[in-house]
Formats: C-alpha cells, sequence, structure tokens
C-alpha cells in the first residue's frame, strides 16, 4: 500500500515544474512563463534586437537600443528606435507563443507606444512621426 502511494506520487509529481512552480510542466509553461528559463527567454530575445540593431545599422539606419523614455506613467524602453533619412521607427520584438494571435500582439504593442506621447516625440525625426512595428516570431 506504501509502496503504491509512493509510486504514484512520484507519478503524479513529474507531471509538474521540476522549478518547484505548482504547475503542469506543459511546454508553454516552461517556453514562455517558467521563472528558471527566464534567463534564455531573455538571452533569446537580445540576441534577436542584436543582430537585428546590427544589420539595420550596417545598411545606413541610426540604431538606438533600449531608450528609456520617461512617460507621464513609466519608463517605455521600445528594444529599437530607427532613424534614416527623414524616416523613423520603434521596433519592438516579440517572441511568442505559437496559441497567442500575432496580430493581437502586434495591434497591442502598437498601442502601447503611439499611445505616448512622450514616446512619439521622443521617436521623431525632422518632423517625420515615427512608425511603430514589432518583429513577432
Ligand atoms: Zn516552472
Amino acid at each position: 500500500m506504501l509502496k503504491t502511494s509512493l509510486l504514484n506520487r512520484a507519478r503524479r509529481r513529474s507531471k509538474y515544474c521540476s522549478a518547484g512552480c505548482n504547475t503542469i510542466a506543459t511546454l508553454h509553461h516552461i517556453s514562455q512563463i517558467c521563472w528558471k528559463t527566464h534567463g534564455i527567454r531573455i538571452k533569446r530575445h537580445d540576441t534577436l534586437v542584436n543582430s537585428l540593431a546590427h544589420n539595420l545599422s550596417e545598411v545606413g539606419w541610426f540604431v538606438e537600443k533600449m531608450p528609456k523614455i520617461s512617460t507621464a506613467e513609466r519608463i517605455r524602453k521600445p528594444d529599437l528606435v530607427l532613424k534614416r533619412s527623414n524616416v523613423s521607427a520603434i521596433v519592438n520584438v516579440q517572441v511568442l507563443w505559437e496559441s497567442i494571435p500575432l496580430d493581437e500582439c502586434h495591434a497591442r504593442l502598437v498601442a502601447y507606444y503611439s499611445d505616448s506621447r512622450e514616446v512619439v516625440e521622443y521617436s521623431t525625426f525632422k518632423s517625420c512621426k515615427p512608425s511603430i512595428t514589432t518583429l513577432t516570431v
């Protein structure tokens, strides 16, 4: 009896996240939520941002990485502010779980930055308002 109980508990436990999150260790949890993989997710995001910044600067864009823009509510840090000729853009990189609609996430981030007068003023270049976009993967 005791042996069966221990075995059942072990089987049940194996479904749970090994980081002690007290939740089922789904692929979604492990790849998008768990604290144990947080550092890896940040590194993956930053690798994409750095690669994008490098490649854009190679083709003539002035690239500012993660500027801290003070707003009435909080400091906002878009991943990239790009300027060239009479064009400017705010670019944010998102690495998302596949079940999340990409259009919704894109629209949410565009609203987040475009609703802030301070962010738009900061990113305006030669009186051209910035395009706000995301690299959503
Ligand atoms: Zn976890």
